[in-house]
């Protein structure tokens, strides 16, 4: 079923009046009808609703059901990633939006290869902003993740820090066990921050940063991982531990 993202006052009474790009695509790219359903997630609660008629500007939906669906996780996990060539990191947005993460924050580390200029930064967020959108509305989240601008390693340490967990996935750290315990700290209501390095891996004093605000090292596993695929096996690692224990229910 498609899933609609509905702006603050679009609510009026039982019903959604969705304009602009929304309204655009239900009945111009869809070609809905009425009494045909989608869901509309507004401030983070699904509704399945019915089309109920087309206006000049507007489509008008009545609400069936609120709480139509949970599809987020009880836990806020915070991906703080640095900053990989190319296309990557559009590509870790749309896979960890996918998997349940709440922000995701791109991080200039001292091994990262891209450097972003300041006047970039800016156009680049909202470029990845409108990912995490797209990929929210596909994998039928009813809340969109935040992406931050770029920020410091340090600035992104101090963000960690009035966090509940902090995981920093690293090669160089040894033992599943360790790991596997870790995982287990992750109760819901938890505020939760991963680090992933860049292609080039954390420097040294980059990990002693964030072990001493509580960030614990845990392996990935006995393989070097590409930043992409650690970013990803880190989350689905949070993700099914929350929702193997039944956290989600
Ligand atoms: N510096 C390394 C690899 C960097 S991989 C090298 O060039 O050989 C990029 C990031 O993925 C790392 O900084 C780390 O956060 C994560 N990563 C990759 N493999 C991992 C593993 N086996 N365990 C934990 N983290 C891993």
């Amino acid at each position: 079923m498609f899933n609609f993202f509905a702006k603050d006052e679009s609510r009026s009474g039982n019903r959604f009046l969705l304009d602009g790009a929304d309204h655009n695509h239900i009945k111009n790219v869809l070609r809905m009808r009425p009494d045909d359903t989608f869901l509309v997630s507004h401030n983070g609660v699904s509704h399945l609703c019915r089309l109920v008629e087309f206006t000049d500007q507007q489509t008008v939906a009545e609400i069936i059901e609120e709480n139509y669906q949970n599809t987020e996780l009880p836990v806020a996990i915070t991906l703080f990633q640095g900053l990989p060539k190319s296309d990557k990191m559009e590509w870790i947005i749309q896979k960890t939006v996918e998997l349940g993460v709440a922000e995701i924050v791109p991080v200039e580390m001292t091994n990262c290869v891209v450097k972003l200029e300041d006047k970039k930064k800016k156009a680049k967020q909202t470029r990845w902003q409108a990912i995490a959108e797209a990929a929210a509305k596909q994998s039928k989240r009813t809340v969109i993740p935040t992406v931050t601008e770029p920020m410091s390693y340090k600035a992104a340490v101090a963000m960690a820090s009035e966090m509940d967990l902090i995981l920093v996935p690293y090669e160089n750290a040894r033992g599943m066990v360790a790991t596997k315990e870790a995982v287990e700290q992750i109760k819901s209501g938890m505020k939760v921050g991963i680090f992933i390095g860049p292609e080039g891996g954390f420097d040294p004093k980059e990990i002693d940063a964030v072990t001493d605000v509580g960030g614990q090292t845990v392996s990935l596993g006995s393989r070097i991982l590409r930043t992409e695929t650690a970013a990803i096996t880190a989350l689905s690692l949070c993700m099914l531990h929350v929702e193997m224990n039944g956290e989600n229910q």
